[in-house]
């Protein structure tokens, strides 16, 4: 079992590196920021960052991954408002991710593919959580990419991955026309979105870890569900009526994927 693996390493290397490649992670994590800010409202990449509330150009401590907000106690120095707590917590998922990774892979062709991976999964899980949107034009280029890398990458495949791509977007188009039938007049709770993320995670993690990667998915998904169900029940009005699914979809495959990495069905099985 990879927990073995990695829990070994850690007691006998634990040392300069991982700092270095937790620090690494809080790096990755403010450009996976940079983009779930600035991609949804279509600003360009070059440019210093400003306040996400008021516009103001923010001092280079504000921006400092994680620090800033903890700094600024999760107000922005400069208009007083609130900062969304989903930014430190994408610097630290990404810190966390890149550490369980290094530990699981050391540096290798599995790391870096795997934090690729992880950070297509991020990013699409925050813009979601945030917009209730998933690009088709990125996750399809990324799925894409998936394809024509798997072949270099070990435990995976181009087979694998196209067994993975196809059998995930016939499920999720199944999904996405039940949604549709059940639910004619609503805004649909599962969209076209979700099928082209199930499609990307089918590519990414291969068919063999799909099973494992979808059901972490989901079971988040049912859970989180009950808990605003249950807290309908109980009254609480800010509750909100709909789930970002495409959200719940990528923190199960990410921690399928720190979990048990690319060889996780083998490992399971
Ligand atoms: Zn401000």
């Amino acid at each position: 079992m990879p927990g073995n693996v990695r829990f070994r390493y850690w007691k006998n290397n634990a040392g300069v590196d991982i700092v270095l490649v937790a620090l690494t992670g809080l790096l990755l994590g403010a450009l996976l920021n940079l983009i779930i800010i600035r991609l949804p409202r279509e600003q360009g990449f070059g440019g210093w960052p400003r306040c996400t509330r008021c516009g103001q150009r923010l001092a280079w401590w504000q921006i400092a991954p994680l620090f800033g907000w903890l700094l600024q106690g999760g107000r922005a120095r400069c208009c007083g408002r609130r900062l969304d707590a989903l930014y430190p917590a994408v610097d630290l998922i990404t810190a966390a991710t890149l550490v369980l990774l290094y530990l699981e892979h050391r540096l290798s062709v599995s790391m870096v593919y795997s934090a690729a991976v992880a950070a297509v999964l991020i990013v699409t899980g925050a813009i979601d959580w945030q917009h209730r949107l998933i690009y088709t034009l990125p996750t399809l280029g990324a799925t894409l990419a998936a394809v024509l890398v798997a072949s270099g990458v070990p435990f995976h495949s181009a087979l694998n991955a196209l067994a993975g791509l196809l059998i995930a977007g016939i499920l999720f188009v199944i999904f996405y026309l039940l949604a549709r039938f059940l639910f004619p007049a609503h805004r649909a709770p599962f969209g076209l979105g979700d099928v082209y993320l199930g499609m990307f995670i089918g590519a990414a993690l291969g068919l063999t870890n799909l099973p494992g990667a979808l059901l972490y998915g989901m079971l988040l998904a049912g859970a989180f569900s009950a808990i605003l169900v249950a807290a309908r029940r109980l009254g609480k009005r800010e509750t909100p009526q709909y789930i970002s699914y495409g959200t719940f979809l990528c923190i199960g495959a990410l921690l399928y994927l720190v979990l048990w990495g690319l060889a996780g069905a083998r490992s399971i099985l």
